[in-house]
C-alpha cells in the first residue's frame, strides 16, 4: 500500500521547528521514529498533504541526566536507548522494564518516550510507569514553555492537552527514594503484542509496614491512570500475602469502576486482581 502524499520539513533547531508548526496553514505533524505517525499515514487517519516536521535533527531533545530535581528525560530518546540508560535502570527500573517491553528491537530503536506519550494510546506501556512518578512534561510553542502533570495531559484515548504549534520537549521524573517495584504486563501471546494489562507498582517501607504506595495501571481503562484508593487503603498497613491478595481485589472493583462494565469486564477484572497481586509482591519482596 502506498502512502499518502505528503510534505515533509526536517528543520535544525527547535526554533524553527517550533516555527514551522505555528505558520503551517494546513495539518502539520511532528515525525519523531515514526512508527505510529506513519501508519497513521497509511491508514489515511491524516490528511492528504499534511507537513510532517522531522525532529531528527533537535539532538538537545535527546538523553537522559540526573539533577537536582530528578531523572530529565528528552522526548525524542527512544525506548531502546532508555531500556539501556544505567540512569534509567537505577532511578527508574519501571520505565526501563516498561521501554524493554515495547514492540521489537526495530521499534525500540526508532520509537521514542515523547512519541508514545503524544500517541495516548491507552495501551502505551511507558505511561504506568510515568504515572507512577508523577512525571512532569515540559512543553514548547513559539511564544512559551509550559509544565504539565502527565495525569493532566492525558484527556482521553488518543486525545492530549498538546496544541499543535506546541512540542513536548522532555520530561522530569522527580527522585524517587527508598522505593521499591514491581511490573506486570500482559499480552494475548509471548510475542510483540500490545498490552492487554499494564501494572505498575511502587512501595516504600518502614519495616513490613507500607509508608507510600503508588499503584498505575494501563488498558484496562480509557486513560491509564493511579488507584487512588488502593494506594490509600495500603497505606500504614503490614505486608503479608493476604493484604495483596485484597488490593488486588480492590484495585479489580476500582479499575472498573471508573472504566464502567464492559464485555471484557469478567476477564479482566479478576485477572488485574492477579496481576496486581504479583507486582506487589514483587514490589515487596515475596
Ligand atoms: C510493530 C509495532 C509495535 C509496537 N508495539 C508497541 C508496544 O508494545 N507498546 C507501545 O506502547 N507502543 C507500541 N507501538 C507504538 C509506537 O511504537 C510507540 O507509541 C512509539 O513510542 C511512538 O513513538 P514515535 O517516536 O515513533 O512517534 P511518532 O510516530 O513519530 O509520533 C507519534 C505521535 O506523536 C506526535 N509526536 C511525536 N513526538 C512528539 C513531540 N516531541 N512533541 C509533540 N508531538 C510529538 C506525532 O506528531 C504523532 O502524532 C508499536 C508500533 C509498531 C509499529
Amino acid at each position: 500500500m502506498h502512502l499518502p502524499a505528503f510534505q515533509y520539513k526536517r528543520p535544525g533547531t527547535l526554533r524553527e521547528a517550533l516555527e514551522l508548526l505555528s505558520l503551517s496553514r494546513g495539518p502539520v505533524f511532528p515525525l519523531a521514529g515514526g512508527t505510529d505517525l506513519v501508519v497513521q499515514l497509511r491508514k489515511k487517519s491524516v490528511a492528504q498533504e499534511s507537513l510532517l516536521v522531522d525532529l531528527g535533527n533537535l539532538t538537545e531533545l535527546r538523553g537522559v541526566q540526573l539533577d537536582s530535581n530528578g531523572l530529565q528525560i528528552g522526548a525524542l530518546t527512544t525506548h531502546a536507548q532508555l531500556a539501556a540508560a544505567p540512569l534509567i535502570q537505577t532511578e527508574a527500573p519501571l520505565l526501563a522494564w516498561a521501554c524493554a517491553r515495547v514492540g521489537t528491537p526495530q521499534t525500540r530503536a526508532r520509537g521514542t518516550l515523547g512519541g508514545n506519550v503524544v500517541h495516548a494510546s491507552p495501551a502505551a506501556d511507558t505511561i504506568p510507569p510515568l504515572l507512577v512518578h508523577e512525571a512532569i512534561l515540559v512543553i514548547c510553542s513559539p511564544q512559551a514553555k509550559r509544565r504539565s502533570a502527565l495525569d493532566r495531559f492525558l484527556l482521553g484515548p488518543y486525545r492530549t492537552t498538546k496544541r499543535t504549534d506546541e512540542l513536548l520537549v522532555a520530561f522530569s521524573l522527580p527522585k524517587l527514594t527508598n522505593f521499591r517495584y514491581g511490573y506486570q504486563r500482559l499480552i494475548r501471546r509471548q510475542a510483540v503484542g500490545i498490552a492487554r494489562i499494564i501494572v505498575a507498582v511502587a512501595l516504600r517501607f518502614e519495616g513490613r509496614t507500607i509508608c507510600e504506595a503508588r499503584l498505575a495501571c494501563g488498558a484496562v481503562t480509557p486513560v491509564a491512570c493511579r488507584l487512588a484508593g488502593v494506594e490509600e487503603w495500603l497505606r500504614g498497613k503490614e505486608a503479608t500475602p493476604s493484604l495483596f491478595q485484597e488490593a488486588g481485589e480492590r484495585a479489580g472493583r476500582e479499575a472498573i469502576a471508573r472504566s464502567g462494565p464492559r464485555w471484557s469486564t469478567p476477564y479482566k477484572q479478576p485477572v488485574l486482581a492477579s496481576l496486581v497481586r504479583r507486582a506487589l509482591q514483587q514490589a515487596g519482596g515475596f
